[in-house]
């Protein structure tokens, strides 16, 4: 093992979409690469937002595309650490207690902006005397706890953005505890990443400005060794646009029941907003071999429904047998590694098996559009046993016998067998549908 240890945070307040289930893929592989370990960690100290099935529902998702964790933590199991961190905040002066209602706050910022000034918290707690604070507190008020930033400059070399640099007297003192004494997020999480050893923060940019302050809570708490950040772009749709309207339909749940293929899902999105080409793989040992988190860009990352689908056909076409047949099984397929291996190439998803299955051992409607053709093809059908050299061998001889070439040859005797004119390579197909079956069907029989 080597030192390098990540996590996946997510609050379980919502269901994962492609979207927010990204940086889990992106942190899952390069704990991989690096041999290091992968925490998932439930944010669930917003308990009003919070839920037990939601929690479930991200792992059953985790657990669905292939992101398992070495370890767990949640924190609202953790609260004696984030009280801790309280009384040495407080000790050291770094919290102070206020007393704004969101309604004051929300006065002060449309005041600050009338005068062009930006939203920034003004530290009017800070200010109060201890006669002010009684009387608040004797009307019944709860103080909640802000962090004093400090002024100076906030920098750090992101790992995909580059270098950042915040002043910390442009941003507002955050809210470190509510006035119930719950920690909020932003405390929580760097407790967590101190305490968990967490050497690298791989997240959403959302969350820069987040970070300029966590750095300084960190500090404040003696952490003693720098965490590597890297923010990576936030998915937009094809026009443009942010993903968030049409997220419901990309959650991994309903992209599961469209049978969408969770190496799909993972091909996509570890090489979407990289400097590396699209792949379609079958197994995630590859995507961790050709990752490489230097390789993610800074441009935002367009996400296109329709290059999913392709990526989940070229999975599929790449699955082996044994990972698809209790799956085929399950959906009245009994098709042997042939049947997969003839029809694999030619799924958008999963369940279009199932119409291949009934070309090679159920009912179709054979297309004969020309009789004679048709009789004289099957004069010339070889005796079984039939093996993948069989179609070569019998269509030469029915082109010697009729004449007949290319698609002129092909294409009456491919819609006969299976209706279609197009599909797998009749090459695998016949042996599978077999000589009674192709009899009965050059002459136009919905034969069994
Ligand atoms: N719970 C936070 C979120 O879901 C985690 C952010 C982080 O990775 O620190 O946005």
């Amino acid at each position: 093992m080597s030192s390098v240890a990540v996590r996946f945070a997510p609050s379980p307040t919502g269901r994962l979409h492609v979207g927010n289930v990204r940086p889990a893929l992106l942190n899952w592989l390069f704990a991989r690469r690096h041999r290091g370990t992968f925490l998932l960690r439930l944010d669930d100290t917003d308990v009003e937002r919070s839920s037990e099935d939601f929690a479930r529902g991200i792992e059953e998702n985790l657990c669905w595309l292939g992101l398992t964790w070495d370890r767990f933590a949640r924190q609202s199991e953790r609260m004696d650490r984030y009280a801790e961190a309280f009384r040495r905040l407080r000790a050291d002066e770094r919290l102070y207690p206020c007393y704004e209602t969101d309604a004051e706050l929300a006065a002060k910022r449309r005041a600050q902006r009338s005068r062009g000034r930006p939203p920034i918290y003004d530290r009017a707690a800070l200010k109060l005397s201890e006669a002010e604070r009684a009387s608040f507190e004797g009307e019944g008020r709860q103080p909640y706890w802000r962090f004093r930033l400090d002024a100076g400059d906030v920098a750090w070399d992101d790992a995909i953005r580059g270098p950042q640099h915040f002043e910390g007297g442009n941003l507002s003192d955050p809210v470190l505890f509510r006035a119930d004494g719950r920690p909020t997020y932003t405390l929580a999480s760097v407790v967590d990443d101190v305490d968990l050893a967490i050497t690298h923060v791989i997240r959403g940019e959302d969350h820069v400005a987040n970070t300029a302050v966590q750095i300084q809570i960190a500090m404040a708490l003696g952490a003693e060794r720098p965490i590597t950040y890297a923010h990576h772009p936030l998915l937009i749709d094809a026009g443009g646009e942010a993903l968030s309207k049409r997220l419901g339909s990309l959650s991994l749940a309903t992209l599961r029941e469209q049978g969408i293929e969770p190496m799909a899902i993972a091909s996509l999105l570890a090489r979407i907003g990289t400097a590396d080409p699209l792949v379609a793989r079958a197994d995630m040992a590859d995507l961790v071999a050709g990752f490489d988190l230097a390789r993610v860009g800074r441009a935002p990352v367009r996400f296109d429904r329709h290059e999913l689908e392709q990526v989940n056909a070229r999975v599929l076409a790449e699955l082996p047998f044994a990972r698809v047949a209790e799956r085929l099984r399950s959906q009245g397929i009994a098709g042997s590694e042939e049947f997969w291996n003839a029809v694999r190439a030619n799924l958008a998803t999963l369940s279009d098996a199932k119409a291949w299955w009934d070309v090679v051992s159920g009912d179709i409607a054979p297309v004969a559009e020309d009789p004679g053709f048709a009789a004289a093809a099957t004069m010339l059908l070889p005796p079984e046993p039939w093996n993948d050299a069989t179609w070569s061998t019998w269509t030469k001889a029915v082109s010697a016998a009729t004449g007949a070439k290319g698609k002129a040859l092909f294409r009456p005797l491919r819609l006969a067998l299976t209706g279609l004119d197009h599909g797998p390579e009749m090459r695998a197909l016949l042996p599978l549908i077999g000589r009674a079956r192709t009899a009965a069907r050059l002459a136009g029989k919905t034969a069994r």
